[in-house]
């Protein structure tokens, strides 16, 4: 199987992240069948043309109306999903946290659509053990993050954001 760089799975699609092409897969899928379904897709996206970025909530729109909108065309993962649960309101929703930087960038990207969420992030400590320790310093968390992101991850040893998460975690030496 061929390596495409711009090959993801977002919200059980595979995603081209340079036209935005998708196509659904009908989870779960066997992996011989999942991997024919991604060299296809590759075959299919070998040459097409990078004009796709994420996509972006209207600030102008209510609090629900841009909950609804990332939840259809955001970056959905199970950390964010939490958060979007809790805040929306819902009642008995699975409780994931993020893990790793890169959950993290989801709960991010989450806030970013929906700021107005972000004075809540404290709420989230009721959640779990990890959720209130994360919730805790979510301040730092997002400095790590967005200055990793500025530098293209360039220096993110140096940063320590990966290592700051295990430990928060309970999972550091
Ligand atoms: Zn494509």
């Amino acid at each position: 199987m061929s390596k495409v760089e711009h090959t993801t799975i977002r919200n059980n699609s595979l995603f081209c992240l340079n036209c935005g092409g998708n196509h659904p897969l009908n989870m779960p899928v066997a992996i011989n069948e999942m991997t024919k379904k991604i060299d296809a897709f590759n075959v299919l996206h070998k040459d097409c043309a990078k004009t796709w970025t994420e996509p972006k909530a209207d600030q102008s729109k209510s609090v629900t109306e841009k909950a609804m909108w990332w939840i259809g065309n955001g970056h959905v993962g199970m950390s964010s999903k939490t958060m979007w649960n809790y805040f929306i309101g819902n009642k008995d929703f699975p409780i994931n946290h993020p893990y790793d930087p890169d959950d993290f960038s989801r709960c991010w990207e989450l806030l970013e659509a929906v700021p107005e969420w972000k004075e809540r992030v404290p709420e989230l400590a009721t959640l779990s053990k990890e959720w209130k320790a994360l919730s805790e310093n979510w301040e730092k968390l997002t400095q790590m993050y967005e200055q990793n992101k500025k530098e293209n991850w360039v220096n993110s040893k140096k940063v320590g954001m990966y290592e700051f998460m295990q430990n928060l975690l309970g999972y550091g030496s």
